[in-house]
C-alpha cells in the first residue's frame, strides 16, 4: 500500500534523509506536502522533483518569489505556522513526518493528531513539552505515534511484543558529544568547536544539545513519555561508538540491544515502513572492522544538563516545556556568540528555579509556560 506523506522541515538533515528513502522507494511513498523554515531555494528544487500538491515557506519574507515559481507547477504555497498547520493536516495525508527544530512543532502536531495523520516524530521538543498530552489525544484519535529519533526508534523495536511487566530498564545511548574526553574547564568552547559532533551531522540546534548533554536529558522525558514508563527506570549510558542505539533489560536480568550504522535513514525507514521492513542500499555494519564498543557512566558534574533533564520530569506539570523553552533560548544565544559554553546550563537552572510549575497541566498551560520562560531566559542572558 503506498503511503503519502508530509514532513515538515524538509529542507534540514532529517527531511532531507526522509526524502532520499521517497526517493528510494517511489512505489511505496508519495510526497503529499512539504514545509521549510527559510532555505526557498531548496524547498522549490524538492518541489520540482517530488511533485506535491502543497509546499510550506514558514517565513514569509521570500514567499512571493517563491509562489511565482511555483504556480506553474501548479503546486499551492501556505505560509506561517498556519500553513504549517496546513502541511500536518492535509487531506488524503497519511503520515505527517515532523522534522523542525524545537517548540514550533508543537501546535501542528496536534493537529495533525486531530485530522486523524499517523505522526513520524524527529522533533522532540513537543514530546517533552507536552508528550504525555499527544499520546492520549493519539490512543484517542486511534492514530500511531511512529518514533524517528533513533534511540527512542531502538527502544521502540526492542519493546515490540514485550508486555510492560517484563522490562526493566530503558537504556539511552549516548555517544558523550565532543567534548566527553576534553581536560580542563568547558567555558571557553566556540560554537565552531561545539558544532562538530563526532559521529552524526545534524542541525546545529542539536548537534549543540549533543554537546552539552542536552539533548540525553530531552530524550529522557521524550522516553518517559512515549512508552508510558516511570523516570527511575530510564538511564543513560555513555557510548562513544553510537553502533548500539538504546537497549532494554528486562525483570530477569536479559538485555536487549538495537544496533545499526549511525544513519537516520535507518529509524526513519521504519518509521515510514513499520510494520514491514524493507530492503535499502545502506552500508552494512561491520562489527570486525569496529572490533570494540566502549561505554562509561555520564559525568554528570561536567555536563549539568543531563541532570537538568531528569529534575525538570521529577517536577513534572509545566517544567519540562520551561527546561525547553529556556534551552532552546540559551542555545541560541551560545550560537550567536552571545553566552559561554557553560552559561547554557546555567541560565536554564536559574529559570527552572523561578518557574512555579503547573502540576494539572493543558496544552494552553504548557504554551504559556513556554513564553513565560523565553521571556525569563532572555532576562537572565541580557
Ligand atoms: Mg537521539
Amino acid at each position: 500500500m503506498k503511503r503519502n506523506i508530509s514532513i515538515l522541515g524538509s529542507t534540514g538533515s532529517v527531511g532531507v534523509n526522509t526524502l532520499r528513502i521517497v526517493r528510494t522507494h517511489p512505489r511505496r511513498f508519495s510526497v503529499k506536502a512539504l514545509a521549510a523554515k527559510t532555505n526557498a531555494r531548496r524547498l522549490y528544487d524538492q518541489a520540482r522533483e517530488f511533485k506535491p500538491e502543497c509546499v510550506c515557506l514558514y517565513d514569509e519574507k521570500n514567499a512571493a518569489a517563491l509562489e511565482k515559481k511555483l504556480r506553474p507547477l501548479g503546486i499551492r504555497l501556505v505560509t506561517g505556522d498556519e500553513g504549517l498547520a496546513h502541511v500536518a493536516s492535509l487531506a488524503g495525508v497519511n503520515v505527517a513526518v515532523f522534522a523542525v527544530v524545537g517548540a514550533v512543532g508543537l501546535k501542528p502536531l496536534f493537529e495533525a493528531v486531530k485530522a486523524r495523520k499517523d505522526v513520524a516524530i524527529a522533533n522532540k521538543e513537543p514530546l517533552v513539552m507536552a508528550g504525555s498530552l499527544l499520546m492520549a489525544q493519539a490512543r484517542k484519535n486511534r492514530v500511531a505515534v511512529l518514533p524517528i529519533d533513533s534511540e527512542h526508534s531502538a527502544l521502540w523495536q526492542c519493546l515490540e511484543g514485550y508486555p510492560k511487566e517484563t522490562v526493566k530498564r530503558l537504556i539511552l545511548t549516548s555517544s558523550g558529544g565532543p567534548f566527553r574526553t576534553r581536560k580542563g574547564s568547558l567555558a571557553a568552547i566556540k560554537p565552531s568547536e561545539a558544532l562538530k559532533h563526532p559521529n552524526w551531522k545534524m542541525g546545529p540546534k542539536i548537534t549543540i544539545d549533543s554537546a552539552t548533554l542536552m539533548n540525553k536529558g530531552l530524550e529522557v522525558i521524550e522516553a518517559v513519555n512515549l512508552f508510558d514508563v516511570p523516570l527511575k527506570e530510564v538511564d543513560v549510558l555513555i557510548h562513544p561508538e553510537s553502533i548500539i542505539h538504546s537497549m532494554i533489560e528486562f525483570v530477569d536480568g536479559s538485555h536487549l540491544a538495537h544496533l545499526g550504522i549511525a544513519d537516520m535513514r535507518l529509524p526513519i525507514q521504519y518509521a515510514l515502513s513499520y510494520p514491514e521492513r524493507l530492503v535499502n542500499h545502506l552500508p552494512t555494519l561491520d562489527l570486525v572492522k569496529l572490533k570494540s564498543l566502549h561505554f562509561e557512566r555520564p559525568d554528570k558534574k561536567r555536563f549539568p544538563c543531563l541532570e537538568l533533564g531528569y529534575e525538570a520530569s521529577r517536577r513534572g506539570g509545566t517544567m519540562p516545556a520551561v527546561l525547553n523553552a529556556a534551552n532552546e533560548i540559551a542555545v541560541e544565544a551560545f550560537l550567536n556568540h552571545k553566552i559561554k559554553f557553560t552559561a547554557i546550563a546555567a541560565i536554564i537552572e536559574k529559570t527552572m528555579a523561578r518557574h512555579r510549575v503547573k502540576k494539572q497541566f493543558d496544552l494552553q498551560s504548557v504554551f504559556e509556560a513556554d513564553v513565560w520562560a523565553r521571556q525569563q531566559a532572555i532576562k537572565l542572558i541580557r
